[in-house]
């Protein structure tokens, strides 16, 4: 009989985090590895943020705080839905925990039962469906392809929703994708939300702040009937680049934010007093870097999309949020390149070209693979050499 539990049998270790593991190893017995797997920014915590903390260090902030969130954390959280997302929420219905990942996997131990469903459109970040099979839950993975925008339809949200259905999961801007979703298509899935009572929604807008070209960004919550029924998820770790210092937090009906903070009491209690800290300062201070570092951004997504275009065999969308692009390599896999999944593909770059990206059919999606562009432009040039010389090499 085996010591590990039947329910972490369901599951895979993180694929991305994997990649990363991967390419740090490589570079450590001397090859020069470009990863593009890594889903943070390179940017550091702006100095503000960083003084907050040290000073919260100095003032004795450091023993435990109120299990899901200190009061200060909590206030600037309802000012920030105020002010951002034109939301009304009192502290009682915000839950801070030790990153989003906390706060989504404290969601759905909260609130799935054997067999319940939650409906994730794919592509998806990589975590979801393995947090609801470690839930007990069902994922219901509903593909949504590149003509489409890899974004949910209303059509295929309708037809994917079952008398088991518990959650649907939107994330917008997404990872791995890039792809935001308008007013419209959101208005679109809340009509078919507002029909479907027992339904709730997970928005999950951790790339909120990574934004491209004008685009509005609209949360779920801030636009339809839905309040009720959502459970509106952020974070600090890439609208500050404050990755390391996991803090993520939602809003949503009182009796779910209390079950989490249930569940938080008898696993990790608070997250970090210091992390809080330099999280009210986060999200009350200055707001300058989220500008400034989205115009670096958009000078990387277009060079990559560009370079990506210009390789026979690969076509790149043009993404209006986050880090990451998703581009098909469907045109290179055959009998004559050899290559037959994008697996295949990802493994052979890095064998061969010392590049590390990761394959979509970890994001549920065959035939693409997905470049996370947080580096250096440095880097990004060397790396869509490399790619582009692989890609010719195949022929
Ligand atoms: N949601 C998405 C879509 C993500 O990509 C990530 C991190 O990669 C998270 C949530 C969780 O972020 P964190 O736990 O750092 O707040």
């Amino acid at each position: 009989m085996s010591i590990i539990s039947d329910s972490l049998k369901r599951i895979k270790p993180s694929p991305t985090i994997a990649v990363t593991q991967k390419a740090r190893e490589l570079r450590a017995a001397g090859n020069d590895v470009i990863g593009l797997g890594a889903g943070e920014p390179d940017f550091d915590t702006p100095n503000n943020i960083k003084n907050a903390a040290i000073k919260a260090i100095k003032k004795g902030d450091t023993k435990y705080t109120a299990v899901d969130g200190t009061p200060a954390l909590k206030k600037a959280v309802v000012r920030k839905f105020k002010r951002e997302n034109n939301l009304n929420y009192s502290t009682d219905q915000i839950t801070v925990g030790t990153g989003g990942k906390q706060v989504l996997y404290n969601t759905f131990m909260a609130t799935l039962n054997k067999g319940d469903e939650v409906i994730i459109p794919a592509p998806f970040w990589v975590s979801y469906p393995d947090m609801v099979l470690l839930a007990g839950g069902k994922p219901k993975i509903v593909k949504c392809t590149e003509q489409e925008g890899f974004k949910l339809t209303a059509k295929k949200l309708k037809k994917a929703i079952s008398k088991k259905t518990k959650w649907v999961i939107l994330n917008s801007p997404s990872n791995p994708t890039g792809a935001g979703y308008t007013k419209k298509e959101i208005q679109n899935l809340a009509k078919v939300l507002v029909r479907n009572k027992k339904v709730y929604i997970l928005s999950d807008d951790i790339y909120e702040h990574v934004k491209y070209d004008n685009f509005n960004f609209f949360t779920i919550a801030q636009i339809s009937k839905l309040k009720e029924r959502t459970l509106t998820m952020n974070g600090v770790s890439k609208s500050y680049a404050m990755t390391g210092w996991r803090i993520g937090y939602a809003a949503g009906p009182k009796d779910i934010i209390k079950a989490i903070g249930k569940i938080q009491s008898q696993s990790t209690s608070n997250p970090s007093s210091i992390s809080q800290a330099a999280a009210v300062e986060a999200l009350n201070g200055n707001q300058s870097f989220i500008k400034k570092r989205s115009n670096a951004f958009k000078e990387r997504r277009d060079f990559v999309v560009k370079s990506l275009n210009s390789i026979k065999g690969i076509s790149c969308l043009q993404p209006n949020g986050a880090f990451y692009v998703f581009p098909s390599c469907k045109g290179l896999l055959n009998k004559k390149t050899k290559l037959k999944t994008d697996t295949d593909f990802v493994k052979k770059l890095l064998e061969k070209k010392n590049v590390a990206v990761v394959q979509g059919s970890a994001f549920g999606l065959d035939g693409y693979f997905r470049i996370s562009y947080a580096t250096s432009m440095k880097n990004l040039k060397k790396a869509m050499d490399r790619i582009k010389s692989f890609c010719e090499s195949l022929k």
